[in-house]
């Protein structure tokens, strides 16, 4: 598992840096996730190899506007990109609403599902490749992390490793011997 830091900078962006975002992924999984979506985030996926067709969900740590302008945009955008699997965006009910508003007052039209998730509801989801639990934070409104537990790891044998190690290599025919009592 991998995070890409797409935006840091709190309150506003510099020049340098934009507001928040970062990516979760893994290069053997084409799902990827977003983990809160300021102002301009789908301009730093650009920047990126992902892609927003395989962003499978979003999750927003707060409401406050460095965290979550970016989605409206970033939504409609998915919506251009061809995709028609489920974008779930996990969020405070705020948030929620804000995307609910915003996609009412310019009337979009998607081409996939979106599911609007709550905080609350987020334990009796299930992901492609990871469990993600919140964790409270402290901040001066609600706020929660999030904790992504991969659910596939791939198992690879470590050969230049056991060489070094003097492992035979081939079935274990005798591991050891208990005596009876
Ligand atoms: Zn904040």
């Amino acid at each position: 598992m991998q995070v890409q830091v797409l935006g840091s900078s709190s309150g506003t962006p510099t020049k340098s840096r934009n507001v928040s975002g970062y990516a979760v992924f893994r290069d053997d999984q084409k799902p990827w996730y977003l983990v809160d979506c300021g102002e301009a985030t789908q301009h730093q996926i650009l920047k990126t190899k992902l892609a927003l067709y395989h962003l499978e969900a979003v999750f927003i740590t707060h409401k406050h506007g460095d965290h979550c302008y970016g989605l409206p945009g970033l939504i409609a955008s998915a919506g251009l990109s061809g995709r028609t699997q489920t974008l779930r965006i996990v969020a405070p009910t705020e948030v929620l609403e804000f995307v609910r508003a915003a996609m009412a007052m310019s009337e979009w039209t998607l081409p996939f599902n979106l599911e609007l998730v709550d905080f609350e509801e987020l334990s009796g989801q299930i992901f492609s490749w990871v469990k993600v639990q919140i964790c409270p934070l402290q901040h001066r409104v609600p706020s929660q992390g999030f904790k992504f537990i991969e659910t596939q790891i791939p198992r690879k044998l470590d050969i230049e490793r056991l060489r070094a190690e003097q492992i035979a290599s081939g079935p274990l025919t005798t591991f050891c011997s208990v005596e009876r009592m």
